[in-house]
């Protein structure tokens, strides 16, 4: 194996959807005159304890490319343990529909580390990025030995632990992708189609693990070094590395002194969509995006 690939599920490669089940019907209908039925039965998930799950725009082809360049599939949700396990088999069936399913593992709230709940002070585990609760890779999902070639794909960087920082290739935040699907359903009555972005997160962190892949072979990096130079660019040397933090520098203070993935850049996106349809020629992106442009439409680009 090349390395070990951890996803997030929330926001990373689904989204629980959180509205009345009678928008499942409302989306679908939708979804099959725009995308046809087959597109439909391969996003929606299923519905676990009433939440209805979709699957991001192009994460079922994420796991199949990331499986085709060696890497050990791995997920850590946050998520209660019982509903993981219903969920992931769906998505690992679903993405290796008619091939072998890989081995992977799974990880859920009792192997995070709960900050509120008395596993560790703040001081101990929190580093860059603030938060209640870790993620943490090495000794719970690695050795120490493989932390280097560890990616964890998440939405939230706040789940990092003190000194995993640079493993972590974090995207836009991905928790409300389904206002997009609310608004593909009902037009401006409902949603918010400005969440097209989020909803394609798995073309951007393929496209990121694409670049963190290529500088890793051609500099002879590991994959976290390789991750830090693909997500930050010219900026990298600015990211603190190896444990070392800058003075007073945590939580949401981070966000303004250190440098920020470029989480709207349309061109990460495409790279993502031209290696993806490598596996699904019928991927594009959904809503009035249009793939030849440059950037994203301005709508997509307001802030919110
Ligand atoms: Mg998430």
């Amino acid at each position: 194996m090349r390395g070990t690939i951890v996803f997030d599920l929330d926001g990373t490669l689904e989204t629980p959807y959180l509205e009345k089940s009678d928008d499942v019907a409302a989306i679908r209908k939708h979804v099959v005159a725009r995308y046809g039925a087959a597109m439909f039965d391969r996003m929606f998930a299923t519905v676990l304890d009433g939440m209805p799950h979709f699957f991001l725009n192009g994460a079922l082809e994420l796991l199949r490319w990331s499986h085709e360049q060696g890497l050990e599939i791995v997920f850590f949700s946050n998520a209660v343990r019982s509903r993981n396990e219903e969920l992931c088999p769906i998505l690992m069936e679903r993405a290796f529909s008619g091939c072998d399913i890989p081995r992977y593992r799974l990880f859920s709230r009792p192997d995070c580390i709960d900050l509120n709940g008395g596993d560790g002070d703040r001081e101990e585990f929190n580093g860059l990025w603030g938060g209640g609760y870790k993620k943490k890779l090495i000794g719970v999902v690695v050795p120490e030995s493989e932390i280097d070639n560890t990616l964890m794909i998440e939405d939230d960087s706040s789940y990092a632990c003190k000194g995993e920082e640079r493993n972590f290739v974090y995207g836009e935040y991905g928790g409300s992708a389904n206002e997009f699907l609310l608004h593909e359903a009902y037009g401006d009555r409902r949603g918010d189609r400005r969440r097209v972005v989020p909803f394609h997160l798995p073309f951007w962190f393929c496209g990121m693990v694409k670049r963190t892949l290529e500088i890793a072979e051609s500099e002879r990096l590991t994959l976290a070094d390789a991750a830090v130079r693909a997500l930050y660019a010219d900026r990298a040397g600015e990211f603190p590395v190896n444990g070392e933090y800058l003075e007073g520098v945590s939580g949401w203070d981070a966000r303004d002194k250190i440098p920020s993935p470029p989480f709207k850049d349309f061109a990460v996106f495409k790279e993502g969509l031209a290696e993806l349809r490598t596996l699904n020629p019928e991927l594009k992106f959904w809503g009035e995006v249009d793939e030849t442009a440059a950037d994203w439409p301005e709508w997509a680009q307001e802030r919110f």
